[in-house]
């Protein structure tokens, strides 16, 4: 991918099209905004973890006893690719490129400067680390997974603020509207909410790293494979990717309870009101066991996408997702006065009101 990436890239440059500056220019930025999701490692729609979730549904389809026809009816349920709300989930996967992503990466960016802070903060409150740890690898493995497990709590702490703060939700609702999942609902996602979650989920992840850099006498390197995040291997491997989709894919009662499956998240998007705010872990799904926010699915049982039932889609083109949120907010707070107002202005109780 990233070789065609860059023969494209060749080619224009080759063309009459690399003898206009500002053409060539302009040809590049549409290119890495294109390929730049497919081929930045360790970035959502990262060809390696496509390419995982292709084989796991591949593994469970031929599990089932499906042919190798059904196999693409299996992997793209008929009408999810061209449903309409499919539709705004390219949209807002393509204009978050240009004010989402910045703030994510950030934010990712950002993981080393805080945890240093923390294990600078440790040193100023307790002094110098006792004894250090030999970071071999199996310690840098440990503490590899344990960085992602501080992550995933972040990722829970701000995602249950977003069910439970009407502020919150008006922004995760986008997320929420979409009625058919495919992969590209996980970058359904108001650039706000970008903006508030990674910032807790970065405090909970430097949490976990902080304190290792406090044992450790110089930088820390967390594990990557040909510089792939290990643990974005390790849960692409176990379905993350198809966390957004439809494929009726459960580790069965005991690990779902753990691990968060394709069919726990299924349930977090469902319309049915038994079903919301409730499966709210994006790795683990013990954050949502421990809590008592867990739903385990019933095998057979049918379910429908959507932000509730027998409502309709606030969010019916880009402009609206992008605004709606803002304008929710705005008639909030104005209910909120006015109650405020209306119950200042009422007379104390007992007392008659003049003629
Ligand atoms: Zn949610
Ligand atoms: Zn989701």
């Amino acid at each position: 991918m990233l070789s065609a990436c860059t023969t494209l890239k060749d080619f224009v440059h080759g063309s009459w099209i690399g003898s206009v500056a500002w053409l060539d220019r302009a040809l590049m930025i549409v290119i890495d905004f294109l390929f730049g999701p497919l081929t930045g490692q360790n970035t959502r729609y990262y060809w390696v973890f496509l390419a995982q979730a292709l084989v796991l549904l591949a593994i469970v389809h031929a599990r089932q006893g499906g042919t190798l026809r059904g196999l693409a009816r299996f992997c793209f349920p008929r009408g999810a690719m061209t449903h309409r709300s499919t539709w705004l989930d390219w949209q807002i996967n393509l204009a978050n490129q240009f004010v989402g992503s910045s703030v994510k990466l950030f934010w990712r960016l950002s993981l080393p400067t805080l945890a240093l802070g923390v294990s600078h903060a440790i040193a100023a409150a307790i002094g110098p680390a006792p004894f250090l740890i030999d970071w071999n690898l199996p310690a840098l493995l440990a503490l590899t997974l344990l960085v992602a497990v501080g992550d995933d709590f972040g990722y829970y702490v701000f995602h249950r603020a977003a069910h439970s703060i009407p502020a919150l939700w008006a922004f995760h609702s986008v997320h929420h509207s979409a009625e058919r999942l495919t992969p590209l609902v996980a970058g359904r996602v108001h650039p706000f909410e970008m903006a508030l979650s990674e910032p807790v989920r970065a405090a909970a992840a430097a949490l976990v790293l902080g304190p290792a850099l406090y044992f450790a006498e110089g930088p820390l390197n967390l594990v990557t494979i040909f510089g792939i995040s290990l643990t974005g291997l390790i849960f692409g491997a176990l379905g993350n990717q198809l966390l957004h989709s439809e494929a009726p894919i459960s580790f069965g009662p005991r690990w779902d309870r753990i691990l968060v499956s394709p069919a726990i998240h299924q349930l977090h998007h469902s319309r049915a009101r038994r079903h919301w705010d409730q499966n709210l872990g994006g790795l683990l799904s013990v954050w949502d066991w421990m809590f008592g926010t867990l739903v385990l699915p019933v095998p057979g049982e049918k379910i429908e996408f959507g932000i509730a039932e027998n409502v309709r889609q606030p969010h019916p083109h880009l402009l609206a997702a992008y605004t709606r949120p803002f304008l929710d907010i705005g008639a909030g707070v104005e209910r909120s006065v006015t109650r405020v107002v209306r119950r200042l202005r009422a007379p104390p109780p007992g007392k008659l009101e003049r003629p």
